[in-house]
């Protein structure tokens, strides 16, 4: 028997469910209705050309005129929005008189669709909102419809805009500004090139193993932490072999989504901090940027005998390890399961690999310790710790691993 440590406090939550979750194959059809329901008459659609050519913008657009709206689309949408981004869609929906939005995408389509709506109800510029809860009227309508299984923008209340000039990444958080339905429809999600499936999956899985130990944590955002890692970590493989399996698609669609709410209720951690400044410097991709410094993060972050008891009970949740197996053993076999999704991914394992230069450790630590995340990281995580983790992380590791 091992000896029993006495159970941490929560943390003190207020969770007020915004967003009404409609899922289902083929439910996009219905967000004519349910715009309408909101009291919506002429629409903005906010999606990016790919998902024109895919036929998705036509299915929506359609959808929404067969229930006697107007509809206008802003289709320019480009990865990692800018400030520069949310004022021409800014512009396109002032020039419409628009009272309603609809972001189809991934992150970047909804958090353009936020901006947007932040500065089209409440004036100024994106800056003003940069943190949380700076708008002091209300804000449109937004219906979220996801074509990636990923951030879980769709159950969140943040819109993650750079600045056009320093790229600085703006965390503008508002109750006001999540989506009041989130359309979560796995059909939508087949059409993902396998690299976006990959790396929007990985981010998934991370958000769902970074919420589960946070500072933050409490009973309410694990039972969403961990339905989405079960959800999944079970599916992964699947969609990645498999890309049309509808159901996988639904199960991942809905994981990220799980894994949204997790976030709004419980924040990330240190692998988000550690990644941000490897995204902003060699344009690593952020699913794969987070999946490469996760495993470090899990390790450094299990000395702490609480988050050590956090990641087994994560773990027990899709049976990676046994609720009756030791904590370290449990830690090691989350660890291993979670280098083996990253090798089914196919992603690089060193930040080598990723064209990361040795050199820059130094000032990728600076920037890592002082990002929001690394504040609710179970474990202390100081510049000294991310010298040590991206090191690890420089190590080659991969496929001959398990
Ligand atoms: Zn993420």
């Amino acid at each position: 028997m091992q000896a029993e440590v006495p159970l941490p406090p929560f943390a003190a939550f207020d969770y007020h469910p915004r967003t009404q979750l409609v899922y289902g194959p083929g439910c996009v059809g219905r967000v004519g209705e349910l715009a309408r329901s909101l009291g919506a008459k002429r629409v903005l659609l906010v999606t990016d050309a790919g998902l024109v050519i895919a036929g998705h913008a036509a299915r929506v657009e359609h959808a929404l005129q067969a229930a006697g709206l107007d509809a206008v689309t802003y289709d320019r949408v480009r990865e990692n929005p800018t400030t520069r981004d949310v004022d021409q869609c800014l512009a396109v929906a002032r020039e419409a008189s628009v009272d309603f939005l609809v972001g189809l995408g991934g992150g970047s389509s909804m958090d353009t669709a936020k901006g947007c709506n932040f500065i089209l109800t409440n004036g100024g510029q994106m800056k003003d909102y940069w943190g949380v809860g700076k708008a002091t009227k209300p804000m449109l309508p937004l219906i979220a419809i996801p074509t990636t299984a990923g951030t879980g923008s769709e159950c969140q209340s943040a819109a993650l805009i750079a600045d056009e000039h320093s790229h600085l990444k703006m965390a503008c958080l508002d109750p006001k500004a999540a989506a009041r339905i989130a359309l979560l429809d796995p059909q939508l999600t087949l059409s993902q090139p396998p690299r976006v499936t990959a790396c929007t999956g990985i981010d998934a899985i991370a958000h769902a193993v970074e919420t589960a130990v946070t500072k933050k944590r409490n009973p309410l955002s694990l039972m969403f932490s961990y339905e989405a890692f079960k959800l999944c970590v079970g599916s992964f493989a699947r969609v990645m072999a498999h890309p049309l399996d509808e159901e996988a698609r639904g199960r991942m669609l809905l994981g990220a989504a799980f894994a949204g709410l997790a976030i709004e209720n419980s924040m990330l951690g240190a692998a988000h901090a550690a990644a941000n400044p490897l995204t902003a410097h060699f344009n690593v991709v952020h699913g794969q940027a987070v999946g490469l410094m996760l495993p470090h993060v899990v390790r450094f972050n299990a000395h702490e005998p609480a988050a050590r008891r956090a990641y087994r009970e994560l773990a027990s949740a899709p049976e990676i390890a046994c609720v009756s197996d030791g904590e370290s053993q449990a830690v090691e076999a989350l660890v291993a399961r979670l280098e083996k999704l990253l090798n089914v991914a196919g992603m690089p394992r060193s930040l080598a690999e990723c064209g990361v230069k040795r050199e820059w450790i130094p000032t990728l630590a600076e920037e890592a310790a002082k990002q929001w995340t690394a504040g609710f990281n179970p474990r202390r995580v100081a510049a000294e710790d991310f010298v040590k983790l991206y090191e690890a992380a420089f190590e080659p590791r991969g496929d001959g691993e398990r």
